[in-house]
């Protein structure tokens, strides 16, 4: 539970019908056939998913047959109803800010061979992908209380009208906010878990995401000694999940009578100008032609030129990094904010690319967020030039305000996370740039401000 995704989502090429696979929440990707590089167009309602696992009814048998062998059963007698049915589940992702102090004991030896204890304390923040799932349907009646760790390995394939054909799908039974709610709810009890030994530890869930995912199972119904039983194979695991007394009633169960699925379109991801691909990219939605150099931004099926925004200077050899630039909205909520947090500038930088150590990006974030009078801004009209992908948009980077401002403190024990939390953050104005960086060493370094980081800290 609990680790960044993998997931694998398969969709079909506009052009050649070939597949296209997406990474975890990737919208950008060549099509596995024809080469092209598409991108899949932003659903605005839930999306849904089924996973692949088309178990034979009689491999289903046989694997329920071994469950009870294993168990030291007697094998099935009579087989009565068997069904197969896909059982909702919810899967929620979401980054999670997470701050913790520690107190560590150490044990250590005096001069004279005494051993002696003492402690001292860590404060830590860190910003991690959370992917958990819930079931959507009613009643334990299955065994499976979670897609487990198969959410970060298995092949999703979208719910279109087309694959919903005769499929029977079990009704959703709980709403979204149920599926929110038990996420906040795991993922305290998770970092409770896992840091036990922590004397204060606060959690926030950023930016979650719901979908429907569709798990296909057999229910098998027979009889033992005359006495009825049932079982469910879970047709992805393949193994019988449950073996209850009882007979399922297949009949009875709530089925969904209009599924609807989800519909996608995904288009070419190329350059208006030039016609070269457009760079892949994780996610977002400002892309640079690495062939001519213009800049685009999507909307819907289409994309819309943008001016770019560069620190002033001749940066043909170096890389160009993207931040978002926020003018902060001056609210007395704004002024609560920065008074708590020792924060004087009324800009705040965030990385527009992924930067894994909260930390180190905090501290890129915030000495940029200081040091922005420095910097001179120019319009290009030129290409030619080492773009690095702008993969978060303004949204998301927007929501990791807070989180950087409270990194960037080194003690945050007297502060009330909570009520921080809770006033609300506005901006006036936002704003693409790029700035330069020369690689150094291990190291990427600052043009502008002479501000480095480490190359250790990026993941693009
Ligand atoms: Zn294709
Ligand atoms: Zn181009």
């Amino acid at each position: 539970m609990g680790q960044s995704s993998k997931t694998t989502i398969a969709h079909v090429c506009t052009f050649c019908g070939g597949p296209v696979e997406l990474e975890g929440n990737e919208i950008i990707a060549p099509c596995g056939n024809c080469g092209s590089m598409l991108r899949l167009i932003p659903r605005s309602a839930m999306e849904s998913f089924l996973i692949e696992g088309d178990l034979p009814r009689r491999e289903a048998i046989f694997f329920l047959e071994r469950e009870q062998k294993k168990r030291g059963l007697p094998l099935m007698g009579r087989k009565g109803e068997i069904e197969k049915v896909y059982l909702p589940f919810y899967r929620v992702t979401g980054k999670v800010y997470n701050f913790r102090k520690k107190i560590i004991e150490h044990i250590a030896a005096s001069e004279d061979g005494q051993e002696y204890r003492y402690t001292s304390e860590e404060q830590e923040s860190t910003l991690k992908d959370r992917e958990m799932s819930f079931p959507a349907f009613d009643g334990g009646a299955f065994g499976i209380e979670s897609l487990g760790v198969r959410t970060s390995v298995m092949r999703l394939l979208p719910l279109t009208s087309g694959r919903i054909g005769d499929r029977k799908f079990v009704a959703i039974k709980h709403d979204l906010n149920y599926a929110l709610q038990r996420y906040e709810k795991a993922i305290e009890g998770y970092e409770r878990f896992a840091l036990q030994d922590t004397a204060i530890n606060y959690s926030k869930v950023l930016c979650p995401r719901i979908s429907a995912v569709y798990l296909p199972v057999w229910i098998i119904n027979f009889s033992l000694d005359s006495k009825p039983y049932y079982g469910i194979v879970d047709c992805v695991a393949k193994r019988a999940v449950c073996v209850e007394e009882g007979m399922f009633a297949c009949r009875d169960l709530e089925l969904e009578t209009d599924v609807k699925g989800t519909e996608y379109k995904m288009v070419a991801h190329r350059c208006d100008h030039c016609g070269f691909d457009l760079p892949r990219q994780r996610s977002g939605e400002m892309f640079i032609c690495g062939n001519c150099g213009h800049m685009y931004c999507s909307e819907g099926e289409k994309y819309k030129a943008l001016q770019i925004n560069l620190a002033r200077g001749d940066h043909k050899h170096n890389r160009l990094f993207p931040f978002w630039m926020f003018r902060l909205r001056n609210s007395d909520q704004a002024g609560i904010i920065k008074k708590a947090l020792v924060f004087d500038s009324d800009t705040i930088f965030i990385p527009a690319f992924e930067i894994s150590n909260l930390k180190r990006a905090a501290r890129l974030a915030l000495s940029l967020s200081r040091a922005v009078d420095e910097i001179d801004f120019d319009r290009l009209d030129e290409s030619d030039y080492n773009f690095v992908a702008a993969c978060i948009d303004s949204e998301r980077a927007w929501k990791m305000a807070l989180p950087y401002l409270l990194a960037g403190k080194d003690n945050l024990e007297h502060l009330d996370l909570d009520s921080l939390w809770r006033l609300y953050l506005e901006y006036d104005d936002k704003q693409l740039i790029w700035l330069p960086f020369i690689e150094e060493g291990y190291f990427y370094r600052g043009l502008t401000v002479g501000l480095g980081f480490e190359k250790t800290a990026l993941v693009i």
